[in-house]
C-alpha cells in the first residue's frame, strides 16, 4: 500500500451516487430485494430482451436514444428503444421462419455495426442463445467456437463469409443457416441468405419468449489468456446482476451517456456494452472503429460521456502519448471512469487525475462471473493497486492453496484465510445471478472450479483488513522464486513507474538454482533508446522498489509484448518464447505491432 489513498468529498460527485455509503449498502442489499427492480414476465419468467428493451419501449423512455452507433468514417445511427423493439423483433421472427428453436445458439460474427445489437437482441427475444465472435477471428478460432457451441446460426458480412467461414463451413455441420448483412444488390453465395431482404419482409412486432429464469441466454468464450478459450454458457436471470452493478459499480443514472468500449466478442462489449445500460435505460454509445487515442478524446467530448468504462491497456496507450494530448480536449461531461480486464497499475489511477480531473476506478470480473465482481465505487476511498471491495450481494474469501496449488480444504469447504494481505485463491461465494452455468462441453471443468459453497477464480489475491482486495496474478502465472510467490503485477507495476517504461511482461524463467527467476520484457516510451546503460539502470530501479527477492534479475527489451485482442499481456507466451517452447491456444492473439488494440 504503498500509495496514498485517493478520498473523495462531496465536491468529487457530481451527482448523488447510488451507493453513498458502503458498509450501509451491504448491509441492506439482497439479491431477492433487488429482483423488484427488475420488470419481469409473467408467471416468473425473465428474460434480458425484455428488461434491455420491451420495458422502456413501453414506457416514457421510448423515445430516448438507448445506442448512438458512431460509423468508422465518423457518420452516426441514433437507435431508440422503440427502434430497438423494431428491429430486434424482426430479427426473431427471421429466426422463427427459419424454424429455429429455444436454446439453439446464434452467432454473431461481424464488426460493431447495428446488425450485432439486433441480432443480439433479437436472439434473447427468440429465446435463443446468442454468441458474439471477434470480428477479427481468423477460420481456426470461429471454426473451434461455433463448433463447440454447436451453433445452428451464424450472422456474418459477405466479406468475412467469403475469407473466414466459407472455408471451414464443411467442418460445422450443425451450422444450417448463414446470415449475411450488407450484401446491398449482390446475390448470396451459395448455403447463404441475405439478412437485410429477410429482415425487410419480417415482423416489427414480436412478444418476447417465455423464457425462465435458469434459460441459457448468451455464450462466451473466456479470452484465451492462459490457455484455450472455454465456453461460459450465462442464464435470463443474469440481467439482475447487469442492472444492479451498472449502477452500483458504474453508478449509472437516468440521463448518463456512457461508453463502454470493449468490443462485444468479449464478456465486457455484451454485459456492459450491451446488457447493463440498456436495462438501466441510459443512452450508450457504440463505436464502429478501431482504438485511436485521438478518435476516442473526440468520441468522449462530442457525445458528452459521462461514464465511461475501458481498459488498462487503452488508459496505458493513451498515457504513452502524453499527458498533453489528453488535456487538449475538454470534457466537462465525464464524471466516472471505470477499467477493467487487467491489474490497474497505481500509476494509471493517478493519470486518470492529471489528465481528466478524474481518478480510474478498476474492477474486477471474468467472464465466468458474468459481472463485476469487485469494483471501485464513485463515493469511496480508491487505495491504488486495488481492485476495490465486493459488490453488495457479493461475498468473497481468500481461500489457502497448498504448495501444489490446490485449495485446501476439509468435509468438502475450503479453507479461508483469515489474516490480512495474505495470498491465496480469490473466491466467490456460488449463487449470484450472472454465474455461469457450464463450460460447454466440459463438465469436469466447471466441477472443478467450484470447493464447497465457493467458486474459485483461479486468481491469486489478498484482502486487506477493510476488505479491500489486492491482486496477485492469475494462478498460472504466478512465480515461484527462491521460496517466494511473486506475482508478476506488483513487478510490471513497480517497472513502470520508471520514466522510460511504457509497458512492461514479467514471468517466471526456469533457474537450477532459485527454481524460476523474475524476468522483464519491457517497452519503453516513445524518446528512449534500449541502451545497455537503461537496462542496468531499470534492473538497478526494479531492486530499488522491490528488493532482491522480488525485483527482476533480468530485463530485455521489447518492441511489442504478445496480447491477447482484448489487451491482456500473455505471459504464457513470453515465457514460452523465452524457452523455446510451443507457444499454445494463439487463438486470441493480437497481431503484435498493434500492440493489442482492441479493449
Ligand atoms: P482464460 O480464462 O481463457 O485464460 P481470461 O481469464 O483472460 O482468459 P477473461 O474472463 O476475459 O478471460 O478475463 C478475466 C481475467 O482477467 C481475470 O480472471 C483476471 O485474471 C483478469 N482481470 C480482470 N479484471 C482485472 C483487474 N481489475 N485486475 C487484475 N486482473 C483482472
Ligand atoms: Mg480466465
Amino acid at each position: 500500500m504503498a500509495h496514498a489513498p485517493i478520498t473523495k468529498s462531496a465536491r468529487d460527485l457530481r451527482v448523488a451516487p447510488n451507493l453513498a455509503d458502503y458498509a450501509d449498502a451491504r448491509a441492506s442489499f439482497t439479491w431477492s430485494g433487488a429482483r423488484a427492480a427488475l420488470d419481469g414476465l409473467p408467471g416468473g419468467g425473465a428474460n434480458i430482451a425484455h428488461e434491455c428493451v420491451d420495458r422502456h419501449a413501453a414506457g416514457p423512455r421510448a423515445d430516448r436514444v438507448a445506442l448512438r452507433w458512431i460509423g468508422r468514417g465518423g457518420e452516426t445511427l441514433d437507435l431508440t428503444y422503440a427502434d430497438l423493439r423494431r428491429s430486434s423483433s424482426r430479427f426473431a421472427s427471421v429466426l422463427s421462419g427459419l424454424g429455429v428453436e429455444r436454446a439453439d445458439r446464434v452467432f454473431v460474427l461481424t464488426g460493431r455495426i447495428p446488425a450485432l445489437y439486433d441480432a443480439v437482441l433479437g436472439t434473447l427475444r427468440h429465446g435463443g442463445v446468442a454468441c458474439t465472435l471477434f470480428a477479427a477471428f481468423g477460420p481456426e478460432p470461429i471454426c473451434q467456437r461455433v463448433a463447440i457451441g454447436g451453433g445452428r446460426v451464424l450472422v456474418t458480412t459477405p466479406r468475412l463469409y467469403r475469407q473466414r467461414v466459407a472455408p471451414i463451413r464443411h467442418r460445422l455441420p450443425d451450422l444450417e443457416h448463414v446470415l449475411l448483412v450488407g450484401l446491398g444488390d449482390d446475390a448470396p453465395p451459395d448455403g447463404a441468405l441475405d439478412l437485410d431482404a429477410l429482415v425487410a419482409a419480417a415482423d416489427d412486432d414480436v412478444a418476447v419468449a417465455p423464457t425462465r429464469p435458469d434459460d441459457p441466454a448468451l455464450l462466451h468464450f473466456t479470452s484465451g489468456t492462459t490457455g484455450t478459450p472455454k465456453g461460459a454458457v450465462h442464464v435470463h436471470e443474469a440481467v439482475l446482476a447487469h442492472l444492479v452493478t451498472g449502477r452500483l459499480a458504474l453508478d449509472l443514472h437516468d440521463d448518463d451517456v456512457f461508453w463502454c468500449t470493449a468490443d462485444p466478442g468479449w464478456v465486457t462489449g455484451v454485459s456492459y456494452g450491451i446488457v447493463s445500460p440498456l436495462a438501466n435505460g441510459v443512452r450508450s454509445v457504440v463505436d464502429e472503429g478501431e482504438f485511436d487515442p485521438e478518435r476516442w478524446f473526440r468520441i468522449l467530448a462530442e457525445n458528452d460521456v459521462t461514464v465511461w468504462y475501458t481498459a488498462p491497456t487503452a488508459v496505458r496507450m493513451m498515457m504513452r502519448l502524453g499527458i498533453d494530448a489528453a488535456r487538449a480536449h475538454a470534457l466537462p461531461a465525464l464524471r466516472f471512469i471505470a477499467s477493467v480486464g487487467e491489474p490497474l497499475n497505481p500509476e494509471a489511477v493517478r493519470w486518470g487525475i492529471d489528465a481528466f480531473g478524474l481518478p480510474i476506478h478498476d474492477n474486477w470480473w471474468q467472464t465466468e462471473t458474468g459481472g463485476i465482481m469487485v469494483a471501485n465505487y464513485a463515493a469511496t476511498e480508491i487505495r491504488p493497486g486495488s481492485m476495490g471491495r465486493p459488490i453488495p450481494g457479493i461475498d468473497v474469501a481468500i481461500l489457502r492453496r497448498d504448495a501444489r496449488g490446490v485449495v485446501v480444504g476439509t468435509d468438502g469447504e475450503p479453507e479461508i484465510v483469515d489474516t490480512p494481505m495474505t495470498e491465496g485463491e480469490l473466491a466467490i461465494r456460488r449463487g449470484w445471478p450472472s454465474m455461469f452455468r457450464e463450460y460447454l462441453g466440459e463438465p469436469d471443468r466447471y466441477a472443478k472450479c467450484f470447493v464447497g459453497d465457493w467458486y474459485c477464480s483461479g486468481d491469486l489475491a489478498m484482502l486487506d483488513a477493510d476488505g479491500y482486495v489486492w491482486f496477485v496474478g492469475r494462478a498460472d502465472d504466478i512465480i515461484k522464486s527462491a521460496g517466494h510467490l511473486i506475482g508478476p503485477f506488483e513487478v510490471e507495476s513497480a517497472l513502470m513507474e520508471h520514466p522510460a517504461v511504457a509497458e512492461a511482461g514479467v514471468f517466471g524463467k526456469p533457474d537450477p538454482i532459485a527454481g524460476e527467476l523474475v524476468k522483464a520484457m519491457v517497452l519503453l516510451r516513445p524518446g528512449f533508446e534500449p541502451t545497455e546503460a537503461l537496462r542496468l539502470e531499470l534492473i538497478g530501479f526494479g531492486r530499488k522498489r522491490l528488493g532482491a527477492a522480488i525485483a527482476p534479475k533480468e530485463l530485455d527489451f521489447a518492441s511489442s509484448l504478445p496480447k491477447t485482442r482484448s489487451g491482456k499481456i500473455m505471459r504464457r507466451v513470453l515465457r514460452a518464447r523465452e524457452l523455446g517452447l510451443p507457444v499454445g491456444d494463439l487463438s486470441t492473439l493480437e497481431p503484435e505491432g498493434n500492440g493489442g488494440t482492441e479493449p
